[in-house]
């Protein structure tokens, strides 16, 4: 028997966004737990904005099982929150009821900035660096710093031990910004992948005195770039059907839904989405090829294959929630008719 270390990490009921929490339990198995092996655990609701002090329990249900790379015997244990019957789910636990499908495929770009002694790192402690420009995918100390790519490295490789489907790494346009990115097959199977990646990337830094600054827009009205989290979609029939007619659908399925999309793409995305810095103002849809001012960026892939593959939603913002993002696009795609003969 071996002695695993059993990190349970949950999302508590903080709004707009909530916080990531773990706490740790040591448990014996012959080998490395399955999910079916891990029990419920439970712990303190009424410190997490979950429950009151005078009936405070919250039980944890795991639901995503990874190797954590980081500890000796480690296992990050991604859980629901559930209420103390073990079988409601509690209602800060968007993951139970959003709409999933493992034909449909999502790769999430996550963009943040580190932060370093409340600024961005690698800014002067009065005033701004140089503009805009040379940061985006740089290379070099004067571009990207001395730390930031060490710190990219070992997330990557977290992410990988951890089997998190990470799909590459950029620094971005803003000085002390970088983007990681994640695919998953079903929402909830992307989703929790990109809530694990933003897990290790925030105890990873904690050893480096950085934080993570993921609200989108961290520089206010400013000629710096605010950060998303683009939401790039495809479900079998878009891969496999498509054609200009569903895709002329689909984006007036969007178009129709605009405020729902809008509700759970991330806080003060208003501030983002304003039709500079590469966005589209927040209150109207538009799509366009290869068009990075557009709500939906349609690859010159998409089209040159007869419309038929993915499309990138620019819009969630880099503190949405991606369980609720995923489904929101499900919902909208499911609104729209497909044609039954040709799909089968
Ligand atoms: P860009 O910065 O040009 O917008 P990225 O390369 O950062 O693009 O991200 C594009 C993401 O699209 C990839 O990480 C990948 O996960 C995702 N992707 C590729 N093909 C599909 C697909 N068929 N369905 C859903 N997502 C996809
Ligand atoms: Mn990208
Ligand atoms: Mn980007
Ligand atoms: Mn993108």
């Amino acid at each position: 028997m071996t002695k695993y270390k059993l990190e349970y990490i949950w999302l508590d009921g903080y709004t707009p966004t909530p916080n990531l929490r773990g706490k740790t339990q040591i448990k014996e198995f012959a080998s490395f737990p399955t999910l079916e092996q891990l029990p419920l655990w439970g712990f303190d609701g009424s410190s997490t904005m979950q429950a009151e002090g005078h009936s405070s329990d919250c039980v944890l249900k795991p639901v995503a099982v990874f190797p954590d790379g980081a500890r000796t015997n480690g296992v990050l244990v991604m859980c629901e929150v559930m209420m103390p019957d073990g079988k409601t789910p509690h209602p800060s636990n968007k993951r139970a009821t959003i709409l999933d499908d493992p034909g449909a495929w999502f790769g999430f770009e996550q963009e943040y900035f580190f932060y370093k002694d409340g600024r961005p790192l690698g800014f002067p402690e009065y005033g701004y660096p140089a503009p805009q420009g040379p940061y985006y995918t740089g290379v070099g100390y004067k571009f990207v710093g001395d730390i930031a790519r060490k710190i990219v490295e070992e997330h990557l490789d977290l992410c990988l031990a951890a089997g998190i489907n990470h799909e590459g790494i950029n620094a971005e346009v803003a000085k002390g910004q970088w983007e990681f990115q994640i695919f998953g097959k079903g929402s909830k199977t992307a989703a929790d992948q990109m809530w694990m990646a933003r897990y290790l990337m925030l105890r990873l830094t904690e050893k480096y005195g950085i934080d993570i600054e993921f609200h989108c827009k961290p520089l206010g009205d400013t000629d710096w770039n605010g950060s998303g989290m683009h939401a790039n979609f495809s479900t079998a029939y878009m891969r496999e059907v498509g054609g200009k007619e569903y895709f002329e659908s689909l984006m007036a399925a969007f178009e129709k839904n605009l405020m729902d999309h809008i509700a759970v793409y991330g806080p003060d995305n208003d501030k983002r989405l304003t039709g500079k810095h590469e966005t589209a103002p927040w209150n109207k849809f538009s799509y366009g090829v290869a068009d990075r001012g557009a709500s939906i960026r349609v690859p010159h892939s998409f089209v040159n294959n007869g419309y038929k593959g993915y499309l990138e939603d620019r819009r969630p913002n880099s503190q949405g929630d991606p369980y609720q993002i995923a489904s929101q696009i499900l919902k909208t795609i499911a609104s729209v008719p497909t044609d039954k003969k040709a799909a089968a």
